[in-house]
């Protein structure tokens, strides 16, 4: 199986990047940053302080968290047998997403629904801790990122475009917050592998990037996407 391993901070283009690519090549995309939402939209729902780490421990073992995909292709995610797919994306989820992933006993719970999915199939996979802690042997590292004022641009318009209500200065704000956080934890820190290739896609369109990702993949793999994207 082949394995590429897209971390870095938020707003990089890693999910879109990622996504594109994955479906040039006929691999499946996985994003992890989706099931850590998960998490913290179950403490979310029952009403459990995402910084009490006793308190998001003890919630695990009622957790029954799916990771599959629908017959357009697209990753969704079942909480006790709910699709929560639209509502991790709510701003206030992501806030709760880097708590309770700071919590190493969160991380662990989650190691394998990730690493299960690369031994079943070719994946392009994005996180944090992907090319670092869940797939150090992974084909190839990618480390995606974007100066923050790019990066806060790229979320602001993605939430204008799906009706949520924010200004630019929230989302900068909460992005850098959030990527402090990520970056400063003891557990799985926001950082690249020494052996990831470090990509700045500042004042790239989405085409460069994806085609920029699709060279790097072709190069390490052998293998040529489908089409140009
Ligand atoms: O990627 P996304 O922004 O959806 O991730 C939400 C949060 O989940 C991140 O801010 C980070 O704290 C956490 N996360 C993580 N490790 C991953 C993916 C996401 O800690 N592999």
């Amino acid at each position: 199986m082949i394995s590429v391993a897209i971390d870095g901070p938020s707003g990089a283009g890693k999910s879109t990047i990622s996504r594109a690519a994955a479906k040039l090549f006929g691999f499946i995309y996985v994003d992890t940053g989706a099931i850590y939402r998960t998490i913290g939209l179950a403490a979310k729902l029952r009403g459990i302080d995402a910084s009490d780490n006793e308190a998001v421990i003890s919630m695990l073992t009622g957790l029954d968290i799916e990771l599959r995909y629908n017959d357009s292709g697209e990753q969704c995610m079942l909480l006790n047998g709910a699709d929560v797919s639209r509502d991790i994306r709510l701003p206030d989820v992501s806030m709760l997403a880097s708590k309770v992933s700071a919590i190493p006993e969160v991380r662990e719970y989650l190691v394998d629904m990730q690493r299960k999915m690369a031994q079943m199939h070719n994946v392009i996979m994005d996180g944090r801790d992907i090319g670092t802690v869940i797939l150090p042997d992974a084909d190839l590292k990618i480390f995606l990122t974007a100066g923050a004022e790019d990066r806060a641009r790229r979320r602001y318009e993605e939430l204008l475009q799906k009706g949520v209500e924010t200004t630019f200065d929230m989302v900068l704000d909460e992005l850098v917050k959030r990527d402090e956080q990520d970056t400063r934890r003891a557990a799985a820190p926001l950082k690249a592998a020494d052996d990831a290739i470090v990509l700045d896609t500042s004042g790239n369109t989405l085409e460069q990037s994806v085609s920029e990702v699709c060279r790097l993949i072709s190069e390490r793999t052998g293998l040529t996407p489908e089409q140009a994207p």
